[in-house]
């Protein structure tokens, strides 16, 4: 037996020793991660499950990886490695270099070169993975991935003993409690995770909107110590929102500017004494013109309407606009072009581009609801692709990203429809406003936080017609109320 094969079978008699223990399942899994990344001399492993609606992977057990680097942000199931959700091991020699990375700065300062990732399966179905990361570029070999899939397969067999000793621990309390049940008053149901009430109407509107994004969200789930004195805190911050898969603070402040002043120093402290956590603070001024964006409420003071400033003219719009068309006809030369466009602000857009654009190509529409639009509570795509775009290369065409969740909602669904290659090309980046960090690979204009229209783009469906991008006098906006 060589050195390898010998600490492949130390490691197995481990692992499957753990697996057969009374040990709680996350320390199982924790001793199986550092088992398999010292066998296979990496320098760290991690075990992931997907979560129920298979969109994201939660990291379930870990070995030598830095807190920093397993709070990286929300694993996407169709970003990351998603040809391990078909059932294939994937292996990649140099991260850095490698489209299939999700955070490559991250995977960087942590000094991981090469990963190798295996499928966790469960009656038929992909479940979870496991990855390996080492420092040194690696080519792994045969027995190297032979030996992760049986330790993948393995996890899978703790994850089901486990989920059936759960079961048979509920039917047991469950009986338990009927009995008590019968002698006791009943308790109270427990309280849903969902607030009862918030500390501003502002807080709940901010909620519903990001159920309308499908985006989840915990209310004030954590506070921060800013100051202590003797040991005691003295001083704590509370974001109003936590968003997990974003790994997103926000704190939304309907303040007057001049009552803001503390809130900033204590957004400073805590930037100070954390540096690791993600927080954003929406003004009132923020939040408003995200709303008003939807048609609620009014952009800004008294009556009139009005062109402040032209942003862009049509000159320089059309130049702007070949001068992508040039980039795309060079980027997509041999490939199985295909534009795909959001109804209906991008039409001007969309038909400029693909005039300019020197390559046999598709297009396609989709149209989704705006928060807003018919009461409903959840964004619905109102009109999808025409054609399959499996196996082409789509190029997602945009008017505007703003917060970005609009697109980042349309390209998961893009990507779970398996093209090619997915990319993104949108004439104006309001970048100022991100609340998603969305890939943008083609930008026509970056803009500042205002709200434009023109060429397309519209306030409550008027001024699409307009042949050039203007700001609208936030002063002299009519009220329209929701329409
Ligand atoms: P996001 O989801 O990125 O916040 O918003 C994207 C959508 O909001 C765009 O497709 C567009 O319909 C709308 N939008 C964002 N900013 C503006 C703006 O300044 N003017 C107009 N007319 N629409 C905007």
């Amino acid at each position: 037996m060589d050195n390898r094969e010998n600490s492949y079978s130390q490691a197995f008699k481990q692992i499957a020793k753990t697996a057969n223990s009374p040990l709680p399942l996350k320390n199982v899994l924790n001793s199986a991660a550092k088992s398999a990344a010292k066998a296979l001399k990496a320098v760290g492993c991690s075990i992931m499950l997907l979560n129920p609606q298979r969109e994201h992977f939660d990291i379930i057990a870990a070995y030598g990886l830095s807190d920093l680097y397993l709070r990286k942000g929300a694993l996407k199931a169709s970003k990351s490695l998603p040809e391990v959700l078909s059932g294939k091991l994937v292996a990649i020699f140099d991260v850095s270099q490698d489209e299939r990375t999700q955070y490559p700065e991250a995977a960087e300062m942590e000094g991981i070169s090469s990963v190798v990732a295996a499928p966790i399966p469960q009656r038929g179905e992909i479940i979870g993975e496991i990855r390996i990361y080492t420092r040194e570029p690696r080519k792994f070999s045969q027995a190297d991935t032979d030996f992760l899939t049986t330790v993948a397969n393995i996890i899978a067999v703790s994850l089901e003993k486990n989920e059936l000793y759960q079961i048979l621990k509920a039917e047991h309390e469950e009986t338990v409690t009927k009995r008590r049940k019968l002698t006791e008053t009943p308790e109270l149901p427990s309280s849903s995770l969902r607030p009862s009430s918030f500390g501003h109407p502002s807080e709940q509107e901010f909620a519903k909107l990001l159920d309308f994004y499908r985006i989840e969200w915990l209310y004030e789930p954590r506070s921060f110590p800013l100051a202590r004195q003797n040991g005691k805190v003295v001083e704590m911050f509370t974001p109003d929102f936590y968003l997990p898969e974003l790994d997103l603070y926000i704190e939304l402040t309907t303040l007057k500017q001049s009552l803001i002043t503390e809130k900033n120093r204590k957004l400073r402290r805590l930037r100070d004494l954390y540096p690791e956590v993600n927080i954003k603070l929406l003004n009132k001024s923020d939040y408003l013109r995200l709303l008003a964006k939807y048609g609620y409420g009014r952009l800004g003071g008294t009556k009139a309407k009005g062109m402040d400033r032209v942003l862009f003219s049509h000159t320089q719009i059309q130049r702007r606009v070949n001068a992508l068309a040039k980039r795309v006809s060079h980027d997509y030369t041999g490939k199985k072009l295909v534009l795909v466009g959001i109804l209906k602000g991008v039409m001007c857009f969309m038909s400029d581009l693909m005039q300019h654009i020197t390559l046999p190509l598709n297009v396609d529409f989709m149209a989704i609801s705006y928060y807003g639009s018919n009461n409903e509570s959840a964004v619905k795509i109102t009109k999808d692709l025409d054609t399959s775009i499996a196996e082409l290369d789509v190029l997602m065409v945009e008017d505007i990203v703003d917060t970005g969740m609009t697109l980042n909602y349309v390209l998961d669904h893009l990507a779970s429809h398996n093209p090619a290659s997915l990319r993104v090309c949108t004439l104006l980046d309001k970048r100022v406003r991100r609340l998603i960090d969305v890939p943008l690979d083609y930008i026509g204009f970056e803009i500042p936080d205002e709200f434009v229209v023109g060429y397309g783009l519209d306030y409550l469906g008027e001024y699409r017609n307009l042949p050039f991008i203007g700001v609208l006098k936030p002063e002299l906006i009519e009220e329209k109320g929701k329409t």
